[in-house]
């Protein structure tokens, strides 16, 4: 919109031909007095009160002021304009406050996603996961592992033999009885002595931890805490947990179908995921209760897990990864070794 009229510049009395400009889109109101251009904000302009027969008058931040030819038109729109931003401004701090309200409950409710939500919705879906699913999970994680880093066992068959029967004589009536019975096979796995559980309830244990006992307590001590990872299913709930993000995508999406594929792929992942704090210390709990329930010394168990945290102190492996804070699980030993 252009309008004609007269500008007088800051503290001066003389009036020069002008033309005013105001932006549709931007609302910048641009003057040009003899070629020279000066452009304000709505912000930076106040208009004369409606005085009788009077023109407008719009007065500039730099002090010069414009002096419409035509009455009232130039009043009404720029009244119109400041008015609608006045609304914009204050629609805009209104929603300031909604989206920061918005901003503080979506931090919230992460918080307590992963806090609660995920942790106890995994534990549930743990617990059902279908039997061939984990079975599956079991055989390409075994897989897997037979194909990089585990070679077959060194050990005699005898002291194989040995070993499998110790397995079975220390497994509970529960575990012998449920689904998924755990089974105990033997790698090797040079120079690092562990042991570790897969999905479908495999023990592996390597010829470097075997070699690295003295009692046959010692080794029944490893096995009951792996057992203990198979009775909790720390395993499934691991994995649901570290999968949980894409399993409620799915579910959102409806893809319901995807769910075992997504579980039956997720070998690899195995490998890279660790047990939490908590689980190893459950799984501790589970080895000492049976230790204790078969009257087989606890000093043993003491002593093979202090064996083992000197192996894996400066060892740095995915397998090893899943016996972390070998301290607190030992001091844990010598509580429970004080209360005998
Ligand atoms: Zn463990």
């Amino acid at each position: 919109m252009i309008f004609k009229g007269k500008y007088t510049y800051n503290k001066m009395a003389q009036q020069y031909s002008a033309i005013l400009l105001i932006d549709n889109v931007s609302n910048e109101i641009t003057l040009t007095i003899n070629g020279d251009k000066k452009s304000y904000s709505l912000c930076e302009i106040k208009i004369s009160d409606s005085l009788g027969s009077l023109p407008d008058v719009l007065y500039f931040s730099d002090g010069g002021c414009f002096t419409c030819d035509k009455k009232n038109q130039l009043r009404k729109i720029i009244r119109s304009k400041k008015k609608k931003k006045l609304e914009i401004i204050d629609f805009l701090e209104r929603r300031k406050a909604t989206c920061l309200y918005l901003f503080m409950s979506l931090i919230l409710m992460t918080t307590l996603v992963f806090q609660y939500v995920i942790p106890y919705s995994s534990g549930i879906v743990a617990k059902n996961i279908p039997i061939f699913i984990q079975k599956s999970l079991g055989e390409e994680t075994l897989a897997l592992l037979d194909k990089s880093e585990l070679k077959p066992s060194k050990l005699p068959l005898e002291k194989q033999q040995e070993i499998s029967l110790l397995f079975n004589n220390i497994m509970s009536i529960e575990l012998k009885n449920s689904p998924l019975r755990p089974s105990l096979i033997f790698r090797d796995f040079p120079g690092e002595a562990n042991a570790l559980t897969l999905a479908d309830g495999t023990i592996i244990i390597t010829d470097e931890l075997i070699n690295l006992t003295k009692d046959e307590n010692e080794i029944a001590s490893v096995l009951l805490h792996e057992m203990g990872h198979h009775y909790h299913q720390h395993i499934m709930h691991t994995l649901v947990s570290s999968s949980s993000i894409k399993l409620l995508f799915l579910w959102m999406v409806g893809k319901t179908s995807n769910l075992e594929e997504l579980l039956i792929n997720s070998g690899s992942l195995l490998l890279s995921l660790s047990y939490s704090r908590d689980m190893e210390l459950e799984a501790d709990q589970f080895a000492l209760d049976a230790m204790v329930e078969q009257e087989r010394p606890i000093e043993m168990m003491k002593s093979i897990f202090t064996k083992l945290s000197e192996q894996h102190v400066n060892v740095n492996s995915k397998l090893l990864s899943s016996h972390p804070s070998w301290q607190e699980r030992l001091d844990n030993l010598d509580k429970a070794l004080l209360q005998q």
